[in-house]
């Protein structure tokens, strides 16, 4: 049972071939049974999640639920919940208990979704391998000497494993496609503003979305369905309306134009990997798609742009952590400013810290327009570049990361390099684009993704592309060996 989709897993509980309450034990046995080992879960809440599962099936029983009312869920722990501990990775917000549900868990409760707990990130989300996480690493199923990807690694890794059926993640760099990529499933970042961010713990507020980390595209659709959507307590949300996820899915993709950026396939991409996202490409062709060269101009300057516009903001963001308004507090202080630089400087850890300073550098008088106001002008060309491919094109393919999960420890001490392995995916984050990962092959048995780049509100395009691609191969139905 483990290893169904939503789709399944919501056909079994209608048929009542299982319950919601034996189905929520299953999935709690196991995140309690592989956590030792993947440490992919900071709070597994699973009374909480038995009473829930017990109230669902009261409510199947009174036919006063939804088609996913009883399917368990696990919640990145950058979301707030109310009553259950958000730490978003950090010591500072180690003891903290949030108020309030973010509109995504809110939604997800409301559609019936059993939290079976909160998933271990990289802290405030600033990382790419879930190093940077006050609870440790997270291991990747495939093999755990290997990193699962960042900062969504502990849902990536935990739906991999089939700890849980799907799990949130959210992306500002990256952070939901390059961990889907590395841990073999589907991973997609929608359009800024299509879903809420409201409850959710800002790290770039201009960048951050949050969206779907599942087993096929889908169950991403399905769990869209639930979650996108205007929300006025967040001002940057859309109000565009939304599609229905699912109803485009069994589309043919006959005649889909798609288009390969030279930039994304030339120096910085591991030859393997190349070769593994070409033959996906190829199996498109097969579907009915045609593929043609494009030009993506000023991709070199995604990182070092996408660098200074994340840390600019999260400095911002995160100067309300201060031991007096929220988060940690150190102990006997001695004054006021001791309190504030030692409470700062106890409850961040090292990778943190080194984004605040590099925001706090290029926001300064003296630096401003040097830095901020330029890198605000590269995110407009980069914007400008998307925009003109797809006047000629549907679609955007290519890696979704430069190589496969890299061994723990392995970059840790050289930010730059981890840095530059978000080459494909932060440009998507400075235009605003919906993008998918979806898993294409293996190398040396670590999982591959490809990446899907839309226009802006197309997710629904993506979601049925992927799921054609998905109907014609089998590489999201692997399972990592021990977790079967
Ligand atoms: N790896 C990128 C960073 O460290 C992206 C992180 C993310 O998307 N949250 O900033």
């Amino acid at each position: 049972m483990h290893q169904s989709t939503l789709a399944q897993l919501s056909a079994a509980l209608e048929s009542k071939e299982i319950s919601s309450e034996e189905l929520t034990r299953l999935y709690l046995e196991r995140c309690k049974k592989f956590n030792d080992s993947l440490n992919c879960f900071i709070t597994i809440n699973e009374d909480e999640a038995i009473k829930k599962a017990k109230l669902a099936d009261q409510q199947r029983a009174e036919n006063k639920h939804t088609a996913l009312t009883g399917i368990p869920v696990a919640q990145k722990d950058i979301f707030c919940t109310n009553g259950i501990k958000t730490s978003c990775g950090s010591k500072m917000l180690d003891n903290f208990i949030a108020p309030y549900d973010a509109t995504v868990v809110e939604k997800m409760n409301a559609a019936g979704f059993i939290m079976l707990g909160k998933t271990n990130m990289d802290e405030f989300a600033m990382g790419s391998s879930n190093e940077t996480s006050f609870y440790g690493p997270v291991k990747n199923p495939w093999n755990t000497d290997y990193v699962p990807g960042g900062s969504s690694g502990g849902s990536a890794s935990a739906v991999a494993a089939r700890l849980t059926p799907i799990a949130t993640g959210t992306d500002t760099g990256g952070s939901i496609r390059q961990p889907a990529s590395l841990c073999g499933i589907t991973g997609l970042k929608p359009t800024y503003g299509r879903v809420s961010r409201y409850g959710m713990i800002a790290f770039a507020s201009s960048l951050d979305q949050g969206g779907p980390m599942a087993l096929t595209a889908e169950d991403a659709a399905l769990m869209m369905n639930v979650i996108a959507g205007f929300d006025e307590r967040d001002s940057t949300s859309a109000e565009q309306q939304v599609d229905d996820y699912t109803k485009n899915l069994n589309n043919s993709i006959e005649g889909l134009k798609i288009g390969l950026p030279k930039e994304y396939f030339g120096e910085g991409l591991d030859s393997n990997i190349a070769k593994i996202v070409e033959d996906g490409i190829k199996e498109l062709e097969k579907l009915g798609a045609t593929c043609k060269e494009i030009e993506l101009p000023n991709t070199e300057l995604s990182i070092p742009a996408y660098y200074v516009v994340a840390p600019a903001e999260c400095s911002s963001n995160l100067s309300r952590f201060d031991g007096v308004r929220f988060g940690y507090r150190c102990d006997d202080p001695k004054d006021l400013s001791d309190l504030y630089t030692r409470s700062r400087g106890e409850g961040f850890g090292k990778e943190v810290k080194r984004r605040i300073m590099i925001g706090a550098y290029v926001l300064s008088a003296g630096y401003y327009d040097a830095y901020y106001l330029k890198a605000q002008q590269i995110r407009h060309l980069i914007r400008d570049d998307f925009q003109n491919a797809f006047k000629d094109v549907d679609v955007i393919a290519g890696p979704t990361a430069t190589g496969t999960a890299f061994k723990l420890n392995e970059m840790i001490d050289d930010p730059v390099s981890m840095y530059l392995s978000d080459l494909y995916t932060v440009s998507v984050n400075l235009a605003g684009l919906p993008a998918i990962s979806v898993p294409a092959g293996f190398d040396n048995n670590l999982p591959v993704g490809l990446q899907l780049i839309g226009n802006y509100f197309e997710e629904s395009r993506l979601l049925n592309i992927a799921h054609q691609f998905q109907q014609a191969t089998d590489h999201h139905k692997a399972i990592p060996e021990g977790f079967e």
